[in-house]
């Protein structure tokens, strides 16, 4: 039965309604709290009714709420495309304001396809991707994706896209490997595939930095995306970096691929962007793919009703002025160092945690039936979801992911609160969790 007109993302039950959010916290309307430790799904960068974001997005209503970029651009899209172009990687010149991720990404990979024709180069088609990685929801964005469990009812919709192994150290390493050996040879799947494709064929690479939404905050090893820029390089195609999840600070640095010291070819981001004041996302490229179609065609051929909304744009650029006004970034530093500690005092020793990792206030926790082996549970369990509820109904909110979901290994459980949070909020949120989890596993 239908409870209300809205089709939630359960159709046998609508969750709770949210009433009322402030910092760190939402209430629902049966007047209970819940602590946010999540950010929604990494979205909430500042918090909730972040004052300064609210105050930017009514000036930018009352001066003009929206403008259709066929006639008007405005400064406050302007000064946000200035400012992440400002703090991006090495030669990242352009942007271009969308309303999400999954838009992000299509996005991108037009983007990358048309600077590839406009060169002369239209026989190359493909895009090359990771298994167990999530790049949104639409047609083109859930192609590139390897995330089967989404992927699997619209495959013939869908375009082929040859897949490499994830970098997942704690999963894939084998035990007589160093991190270095683990790594060259996931570069070497890499520029194999590249050339089973034929590199004359290949548009682009896309992965995320850090991996969320199927893995748990899953980082690279050092030297990942180092070889990937070299193979990348190598045979002329470009590097595609997802942050729509990991990116915009929250990994205790803008874009978390800074931390590999590399500078992808076009980055996209969205969740944090706008802070989840707007839907709001971005593609970032570097100046030379955008001067090329300048140079040729003249246009992008793309667009989107609401790309560069002046109302979206305001939250955005408010919400990174205050991440820099207030010393955010180091503060994500700070907090993500003592998450990290916290749940390695409660969940360290634990015998069904695998695994802790993640980078700043990203981080992910992985659940297994056996610490030696890692062996996941079953997927049947879904621990993940019984997780989630007794996180709920303890007034806590964690982004759970798990063995439900084909190509993906065993229960994980993200965690990404606020860049505010407090040290004594983050030990309330560790100790709800270790209670969830506990309540969960005897289930
Ligand atoms: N890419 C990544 C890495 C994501 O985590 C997500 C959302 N979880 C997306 C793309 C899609 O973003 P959206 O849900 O805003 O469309």
């Amino acid at each position: 039965m239908l409870m209300t007109h809205i089709i939630h993302r359960s159709l046998r039950q609508t969750p709770p309604f949210a009433v009322g959010a402030s910092g760190v916290t939402v209430y629902d309307s049966a007047g209970n709290a819940y602590l946010d430790a999540s950010g929604g799904a990494a979205v909430s960068s500042l918090g909730h009714g972040h004052p300064d974001v609210i105050a930017a997005m009514h000036r930018q209503i009352d001066r003009c709420a929206y403008a259709h970029t066929a006639f008007f651009t405005t400064e406050v899209a302007e000064e946000l495309a200035d400012t992440l172009v400002a703090r991006a990687p090495a030669g990242i010149g352009a942007v271009y304001l969308v309303s999400g991720g999954s838009e992000a990404m299509e996005t991108a990979l037009k983007l990358a396809r048309q600077y590839f024709v406009e060169g002369g180069e239209e026989g190359r088609s493909l895009f090359i991707a990771r298994r167990q990685s999530y790049h949104g929801n639409t047609l083109g964005a859930l192609a590139v994706g390897g995330n089967e469990w989404r992927r699997k009812p619209f495959a013939p919709l869908l375009m082929e896209v040859p897949r490499v192994a994830p970098c997942y150290e704690y999963r894939d390493r084998r035990d007589n490997q160093s991190v270095d050996e683990y790594t060259a040879a996931l570069l070497d799947e890499l520029e194999t595939a590249i050339i089973k494709a034929g590199p004359d064929k290949v548009i682009g690479f896309v992965a995320e930095p850090v991996v969320g939404a199927t893995g748990g905050a899953i980082p690279p090893t050092p030297g990942y995306f180092k070889g990937v820029r070299e193979i990348c390089d190598r045979h002329g195609i470009l590097f595609i970096a997802d942050e729509v999840m990991c990116g915009m600070g929250r990994t205790g640095t803008l874009f978390a691929i800074e931390q590999d010291g590399v500078a992808p070819d076009i980055i996209t981001v969205a969740k944090g962007l706008g802070g989840g004041y707007q839907p709001i996302g971005a593609v970032l490229a570097q100046g030379a793919i955008v001067e090329r179609l300048r140079q040729g065609s003249g246009s992008f051929l793309h667009g989107h009703t609401y790309i560069g909304h002046p109302v979206a744009a305001a939250a955005a650029l408010a919400v990174q002025q205050v991440i820099e006004r207030d010393g955010l970034q180091q503060q994500v530093q700070r907090r993500g160092a003592t998450l990290k500690r916290m749940l390695g005092d409660v969940f360290g020793k634990h015998e069904h945690v695998g695994d802790i990792r993640g980078r700043g206030l990203f981080l992910g926790i992985e659940l297994v039936r056996d610490r030696a082996t890692k062996e996941p549970f079953a997927p049947e369990r879904k621990l993940h979801a019984a997780i989630k509820a007794e996180a709920m109904a303890r007034g806590l909110m964690v982004y759970p992911m798990g063995g439900t979901i084909d190509g993906q290994r065993g229960d994980h459980i993200l965690l990404a609160p606020p860049f505010i949070v407090s040290a004594s909020e983050l030990s309330e949120i560790v100790a709800r969790l270790a209670e969830a989890v506990d309540a969960a596993l005897v289930k």
